[in-house]
């Protein structure tokens, strides 16, 4: 993809834009547009939040709408993930709250999904998909990462996201997943 082709991701979230920055190879700027996130899925969500900026030629804006879906909770939180515990709450209030929901359960089973918009100025759009599988434990865990990520454990390994290295949570995740598919697609185009 040429080099004078300006990104824009839409987001206001800090550690989504740093975990970005370090998986795509080219330079991101950040379009911080509070958009109302009132969409029935994670693929609309990120269109209307990628459609909120005004772009110029030459540009294309990206946004990222990602959650958690767990089996035992019929797939809740879903897209609610970040409103899951009221609003603005912190990792360890969303983590609670999960933890709280599946105590006794037998099937732990999970997935973090992250859907990307891609927009160009003709209003063209286009989106990616990437998922992760795992199981949510029983206690929180690691320091690391945001949101879910103290109780979330891929399938084949046996530390939380937040236990791994930022380098090692984006080899693996829903985010680093679709973010190499956005690359994979821009530079073939
Ligand atoms: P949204 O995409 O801005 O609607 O927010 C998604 C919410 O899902 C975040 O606020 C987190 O609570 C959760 N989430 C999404 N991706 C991750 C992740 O990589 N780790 C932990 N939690 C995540």
């Amino acid at each position: 993809m040429g080099n004078s082709v300006k990104i824009y991701l839409v987001t206001t979230n800090q550690h989504k834009l740093r975990e970005i920055r370090q998986i795509f190879g080219s330079e991101i700027l950040a379009a911080q547009i509070e958009v109302n996130e009132n969409g029935k899925t994670f693929e609309a969500n990120a269109l209307k939040k990628s459609k909120a900026v005004k772009l110029e030629p030459d540009s294309i804006a990206l946004a990222d709408d990602s959650g958690l879906v767990v089996d035992a909770l019929g797939g809740r939180p879903g897209v609610k993930s970040a409103r899951f515990a009221g609003p603005n709450p912190t990792s360890e209030k969303l983590c609670k709250k999960l933890l709280r929901l599946m105590k006794g359960k037998g099937n732990r089973k999970a997935a973090f999904v992250c859907n990307v918009a891609i927009v160009w100025p003709n209003g063209k759009h286009k989106i990616a998909v990437g998922i992760v599988k795992g199981r949510i434990i029983g206690e929180m865990r690691g320091e690391h990462g945001f949101g879910y990520d103290p109780v979330f454990v891929p399938t084949g390994y046996k530390k939380t996201f937040a236990q791994m290295s930022p380098v090692m949570k984006n080899r693996l995740s829903h985010r680093g997943r679709a973010f190499r598919k956005v690359e994979r697609l821009l530079s073939s185009l």
